[in-house]
């Protein structure tokens, strides 16, 4: 038993049960998404790709997402997040969103498309006044975790220029509008070189971060932009 294990005994997030992080009857509740959206849009696209008709020169290509934002898969992200001593949830949590994706035959094929050698995960940042505090980048913890399963490279393009303000209260519009200028792509970085990006964050909403990131790569060059998110709202 380790001195983690001792100060922070395992029990399940949800009925605390002692023993694990998630108990087997509560890990049963989760559940792989099946449905997507358009990102630009936001109606079903059944492949989570952008509609042919909505997509524009900068718009995003598309995006998947693992599992569906139910209480459970609420409560492993609130304690990944929040407490960051739970490192077991972390592999959990990205052996979860891998399953998810592969699972998903169409972003399996999209990615095997792709040269291999041009695609690149990146991490959705966060400022640095929320890194400070909060110590770690979740989507970053993932876009590792995804690239050693993946084989894909993971580097951190983007920067967070702007520390914006909750979007919980604020309709589509001004989602977006509180998004634009908060990203841009690290200067000492060229797209030329990975031009394909998968972007990685943990929760998809109303999907304005991941479409100001796709606007602000393919600005930069970026060929082909996606969103993964370990989770969905719905
Ligand atoms: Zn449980
Ligand atoms: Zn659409």
């Amino acid at each position: 038993m380790s001195i983690l294990d001792f100060l922070f005994p395992k029990k399940c997030i949800s009925c605390k049960k002692l023993g694990d992080y998630i108990c087997t009857d509560c890990f049963t509740y989760l559940s792989f998404n099946d449905s997507s959206i358009c990102l630009v849009c936001n109606k079903p696209a059944i492949n989570g790709l952008t509609h042919p008709g909505c997509q524009t020169r900068y718009s995003i290509d598309g995006s998947f997402s693992s599992i569906i934002y139910n209480p459970i898969a609420k409560k492993l992200i609130y304690n990944f997040k929040y407490k960051p001593y739970l490192s077991d949830l972390r592999s959990l949590l990205s052996e979860l969103f891998y399953e998810g994706i592969i699972q998903n035959e169409t972003l399996a094929r999209t990615i095997q498309q792709l040269n291999h050698k041009t695609i690149v995960l990146v991490p959705i940042p966060l400022h640095s006044s929320k890194l400070k505090k909060r110590g770690y980048n979740q989507a970053e913890i993932l876009a590792k975790g995804l690239s050693e399963r993946l084989g894909i490279p993971c580097s951190d393009v983007l920067i967070r220029n702007k520390n914006t303000k909750t979007q919980f209260k604020l309709d589509r519009k001004e989602r977006a509008e509180n998004m634009h200028g908060a990203f841009a792509v690290r200067s000492n970085i060229s797209i030329s070189k990975y031009p394909n990006i998968l972007l990685v964050d943990d929760i998809l909403t109303s999907g304005s971060t991941l479409l100001e990131c796709s606007n602000v790569l393919k600005r930069a060059g970026a060929k082909k932009v996606f969103g993964l998110t370990l989770a969905r709202e719905q």
